[in-house]
């Protein structure tokens, strides 16, 4: 199958067809409205095999996965998915493959209502890269920046089960069938939390989502914010799956491994209980996990005071 067959067959039926979309797949470039009020906000992110998904990931996931990672982005930043474009390079068309992919990739977008506009394919190493464009209410945006002294820090979910996975998936630990069945999905299927991030905008101050693991993550906001950002290890989330098997990982893994693609964010201490019915009404576990002080860096205490300081910090592409 060429090129334009692949497109026509397998990238442009979808079920979502926004009104604000003038142009979608088909000519030169996409064209869209945005609404003269909001502000757009655009983010992108890269797949490649072996580095953001292992080789035996299935197509479905990566389809999934490819535009999860970017809503997640979208997410942090307090904005409404609407569109998204899809680079695909893979060394040959496979199309079973193919088809796999689309079908997850289009199922996440149906979820949120994200129509695919444009892309480009071709032949070379698996590549994956997804860009997605949202609206976001101006002067609502959470950035990086924004951490207040005296603020309280959130985190949604838990952490610490996709880096299990991981290391299921890589033969580096054995789990009951049913614990790595469990912790497999949360690495192959990150749940973006666009209704969080939506919900929060507006109130919470700095927000991230967290892709590299929340030490390194939530570093970024100490550092773009000028702030120490100390948190409790006893208020952590973790899964009673990571209680009972990854406990001799401990906080290492905990905290400093990707992919759990949940949101940290910082809010004024008085909005806690707002905070928590949010969570509570979006059926999302937030957890409060510490405190911003004056200062730099993430400071992680146990409550017996001892801090605990990572061997390294979380997922770095071009460390030494
Ligand atoms: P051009 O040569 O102008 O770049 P292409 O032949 O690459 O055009 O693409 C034709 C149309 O198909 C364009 O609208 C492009 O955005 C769209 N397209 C190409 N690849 C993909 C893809 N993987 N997913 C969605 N749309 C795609
Ligand atoms: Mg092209």
């Amino acid at each position: 199958m060429d090129e334009f067959s692949i497109i026509r067959e397998y990238f442009s039926r979808q079920v979502v067809h926004r009104d604000d979309v003038i142009v979608g797949v088909g000519d030169d470039a996409a064209i869209v409205t945005a609404p003269p009020d909001l502000d757009l906000v655009c983010t992108t992110d890269m797949l490649l095999e072996g580095i953001h998904f292992p080789d035996s990931t299935e197509a479905y996931a990566v389809g999934y996965k490819a535009l999860a990672v970017n809503l997640s982005d979208l997410a942090a930043m307090g904005a409404r998915p609407a569109w998204t474009t899809l680079l695909l390079s893979m060394p040959t068309a496979d199309l079973g493959w193919i088809k796999g992919f689309s079908a997850g990739f289009f199922a996440l977008a149906a979820e949120y209502h994200v129509q695919l506009i444009g892309g480009d394919l071709s032949r070379g190493p698996l590549v994956v890269g997804v860009q997605a464009l949202g609206h976001a209410a101006r002067h609502q945006v959470m950035l990086r920046s924004a951490a207040a002294v005296g603020d309280a820090i959130f985190v949604s979910g838990q952490l610490g089960d996709a880096a299990m996975g991981l290391r299921a998936v890589q033969g580096r630990m054995r789990l009951p069938a049913e614990v790595r069945d469990r912790v497999v999905h949360r690495l192959a299927y990150p749940q973006p939390r666009v209704d969080l991030g939506l919900a929060i905008a507006g109130i919470a101050h700095a927000a991230i989502d967290v892709s590299d693991g929340l030490f390194s993550d939530l570093g970024h906001i100490a550092a773009s914010s000028g702030v120490t950002a100390r948190i409790g290890l006893d208020l952590i989330p973790i899964s009673s799956d990571f209680r009972e098997y990854g406990a001799e990982l401990g906080w290492q893994t905990a905290l400093c491994s990707g992919d759990d693609y949940e949101l940290c964010f910082t809010a004024a201490e008085k909005h806690t209980a707002q905070i928590i019915e949010i969570g509570q009404e979006l059926n999302v576990p937030l957890s409060k996990i510490g405190w911003i002080e004056k200062g730099q860096g993430v400071k992680a205490v146990a409550a017996d005071g001892t801090e605990f300081v990572p061997q390294h910090q979380g997922h770095n592409h071009f460390a030494a």
